[in-house]
């Protein structure tokens, strides 16, 4: 393609609210063999919901326990933290103080409140912990839901089930991106039970789906996609998703997205919409089949 081809291409796809950040951009588009999605917040609605809140200990009621994870989230821009916060409002509890954020990206995140460390997060972050969960705690939270375990010093406290839907584009956009011949991978640091349910809700094929995965190994599993020849696009909107971003050959953040990922990020969708991902892969068919 003429550098004006790809000056129009550029200019078609800022008019669509698709911001290509340079002029080599579409033609890595144009060479994609696998797109891979981020889960939460990217796949699914940033505003996910609270379905269940058990207390695992006498000292706290339900409602304690949410009140001190929504204080810890308060630190945080996680869709997690939306969905407690929202529930506090919800049983018109308050929100109470707390100090000395610390988030701990891909796992959870923690602070102070009345002098005694709050933490939140996944199972993993509670292995981390030292913490052994019995089965009877395991089970509480239904196979499908995303679980939070919040801590109070040493003591595991209380559990919360919460609820993600699918983006109403998400299932057209992935079949569509199929249709064009791409492999669409699932990458998410949630558990396992809740990526198949999404998966098999999106019919992904068998060994599309990579769960439970940190950070940094996020972007591993990008570069393992590299290194057997694909070119490989990711979207994501989380500073979870930044390693993975940077390591891709296309980065693709959601204009929704946190800070760090719009900066990674060399394709941005400005109106959120998951089926601009197909409409940037046309805007670089379009510019580079183009007799030249
Ligand atoms: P995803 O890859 O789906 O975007 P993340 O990498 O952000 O998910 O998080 C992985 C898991 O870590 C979450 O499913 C959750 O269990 C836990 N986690 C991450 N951030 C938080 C948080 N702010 N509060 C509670 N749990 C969190
Ligand atoms: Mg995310």
């Amino acid at each position: 393609a003429t550098p004006t081809a790809i000056l129009v291409g550029s200019a078609i796809g800022a008019e669509r609210g698709i911001l290509i950040k340079g002029g080599d951009i579409l033609e890595r588009v144009h060479q994609l063999h696998t797109v891979v999605f981020d889960k939460t917040g990217t796949l699914t609605t940033a505003s996910p919901q609270v379905t269940t809140c058990v207390s695992l200990s006498h000292g706290f009621s339900e409602d304690r326990i949410l009140q001190l994870a929504a204080a810890v989230e308060q630190g945080t821009h996680h869709p997690i933290a939306t969905a407690i916060c929202r529930a506090l409002e919800g049983r018109n509890l308050p929100i109470i103080d707390a100090e000395g954020f610390v988030t701990q990206t891909g796992l959870g995140a923690a602070a102070m409140v009345d002098g005694e460390r709050v933490w939140v997060g996944s199972a993993e972050g509670l292995s981390g912990c030292g913490v052994i969960l019995s089965e009877s705690v395991l089970s509480i939270i239904p196979p499908g839901e995303t679980v939070v375990y919040v801590t109070v010093g040493d003591e595991l406290v209380g559990v919360i089930g919460i609820c993600d839907r699918l983006k109403s584009d998400a299932k057209m956009t992935v079949e569509r991106l199929q249709k064009m011949g791409l492999n669409v991978v699932l990458l998410t640091g949630d558990r396992f039970s809740v990526a198949e349910a999404i998966a098999s809700e999106l019919q992904l094929s068998e060994g599309s789906v990579l769960a439970e995965v940190r950070p940094e190994d996020k972007a591993k599993a990008i570069a393992a996609y590299q290194q057997q020849g694909h070119r490989v696009a990711m979207v994501g909107d989380g500073i979870n998703d930044a390693p993975a971003l940077a390591q891709a050959d296309v980065a693709i953040a959601l204009g929704t997205g946190t800070d760090v990922a719009i900066e990674t990020a060399d394709i941005v969708l400005m109106g959120d919409a998951l089926g601009d991902v197909v409409e940037s892969i046309r805007l670089s068919q379009q510019t580079f089949n183009k007799i030249r």
